[in-house]
């Protein structure tokens, strides 16, 4: 463990702990943050209001529209000359949004990340290879810092240049690679083109994250590459990579409970939901200074789950991502999540693990298309079986999804690869269609 004290601190310790910082954070931006002070005037709540963990609850919920009202650094809690860095999202579903980070906040990230390394098997003989972009956002910094912390060595690779990543992963024997899960997907793909053997690197794990992705894929990824494919979650409003992080034993992400009191929410109606119910994941930071946030709506579906974790660590670890609440279709009043659709793909045969969805409208009805690619031209020239094929995934996705999608073959290696977050759906609902 990196950090035992705290790793398996007890939950009444914790929990002490968590409601000495929330009360700090509290006072600490109703005096500092002018958005917090009127927010929490308005609901009529001063420091002194929150006398109990379950206070939290009193406390209104701050949006990623909040973030953007206030751009580029409205909600930071301290002057300028106090921010050593600035990062920003990666704009997956819009404007991006700014934060910056205090020396304090850099050494709380870097202590984050190196637990999360830790607990999925890094050490510091180990040669991590960092294929996140660089850059305003948040993961290659984030691991970079983390993994150095641990005494790891850190190849700042970034992202892109793929036949480069295997070069370099040979040459310099990486034995853990940090990247997205489906550029780790695409990086299998090019090192199987180049003729060079998962025997013929010396890479062990890998710590994935920055976007969702399902048990299938985890197995896809470890089987490719011979690795413990290990996941990680953050958000740059929150701090980056570090919010969470999976042991070896991958049940679930560990949260670093002592800078991030997390609660699940349901999304409609805002109410704080019960252990193991799964909703949209809520986070309150404790201990950041440069940009606090107060119960701060993620739009990301998890659950908690308290039970013991063979690691030993205590601390609550949240499920798989099911999605983010922004990338949930409703496709003729059914909810539907990219996830679900490569849950079936992937376990389907004769198909590569690349996908996408595109929605339309025919009049009033949504339709959903998925493109599917063929694994190799092997059955390119069989129409019968190709049709079969088709009909297969085009029930095994009704029978998950309860609506009836179409199937688009597609020839291999013919989706576009992504090097950083996979876009898989595209919606064109909103534009005019011929
Ligand atoms: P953006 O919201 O523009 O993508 P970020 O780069 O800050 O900006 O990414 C944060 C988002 O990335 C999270 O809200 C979440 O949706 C997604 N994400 C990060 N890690 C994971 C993960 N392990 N599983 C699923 N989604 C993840
Ligand atoms: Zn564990």
């Amino acid at each position: 463990m990196w950090n035992k004290e705290i790793e398996t601190m007890s939950r009444k310790d914790m929990q002490a702990l968590q409601l000495r910082r929330l009360q700090a954070t509290v006072k600490r931006v109703y005096n500092k943050v002018p958005f917090y002070r009127k927010k929490l005037d308005e609901a009529g709540i001063t420091p002194d209001s929150i006398k109990t963990l379950e206070d939290i609850k009193k406390i209104p919920f701050t949006v990623k529209d909040d973030l953007r009202d206030n751009y580029p650094f409205g909600l930071f809690a301290v002057p300028m000359k106090n921010i050593v860095r600035i990062h920003a999202s990666s704009g997956t579903t819009g404007k991006p949004t700014t934060v910056g980070y205090t020396a304090a906040d850099l050494d709380m990230w870097s202590e984050c990340v190196a637990r999360l390394a830790t607990m999925a098997g890094a050490t510091a003989d180990d040669t991590a290879q960092i294929a996140f972009g660089y850059g305003l956002f948040t993961g290659a910094f984030g691991l970079h810092y983390g993994l150095e912390k641990i005494g790891a060595t850190v190849i700042p690779m970034s992202s892109g240049n793929t036949e480069k990543q295997i070069m370099i992963m040979q040459d310099y024997k990486s034995t853990i690679l940090v990247s997205t899960p489906s550029y780790a997907l695409y990086m299998a793909e090019v090192m199987e083109d180049l003729g060079v053997k998962k025997s013929d690197i010396c890479l062990k794990v890998g710590l994935f994250g920055a976007e969702g992705s399902t048990e299938e894929m985890r197995a896809e990824l470890e089987k490719r590459w011979g690795i413990i494919a290990t996941e990680n979650y953050g958000m740059s409003e929150l701090i980056g990579p570090g919010v969470s992080g999976e042991c070896i034993h991958k049940t679930g992400m560990h949260i670093n409970e002592d800078f991030f009191i997390p609660e699940i929410i349901n999304s409609e109606t805002g109410e704080v939901l019960p252990e193991g119910e799964f909703g949209e994941l809520v986070i309150t930071t404790v201990s950041k200074e440069g940009i606090p946030l107060l119960r701060y709506r993620t739009k990301d579906i998890t659950c908690l789950m308290y039970e013991p974790c063979p690691c030993g660590r205590t601390s609550v670890r949240m499920h798989k991502i099911q999605g983010r609440t922004d990338d949930m279709l409703i496709i003729r009043g059914v909810n539907v999540f990219p996830t679900q659709v490569e849950s079936v793909l992937l376990g389907i045969e004769h198909i590569s693990p690349h996908y996408q969805l595109v929605v339309t409208k025919n009049g009033y009805i949504d339709e959903l298309k998925v493109v599917v690619e063929l694994e190799d031209s092997s059955l390119l020239d069989s129409f019968s079986r190709l049709e079969s094929l088709e009909k297969h995934i085009r029930h095994k996705l009704h029978v998950v999804l309860g609506i009836d999608a179409k199937v688009q073959l597609a020839e291999p290696k013919t989706i576009e690869r992504s090097v950083g977050k996979a876009k898989r759906v595209i919606d064109l609902r909103g534009e005019k269609q011929k």
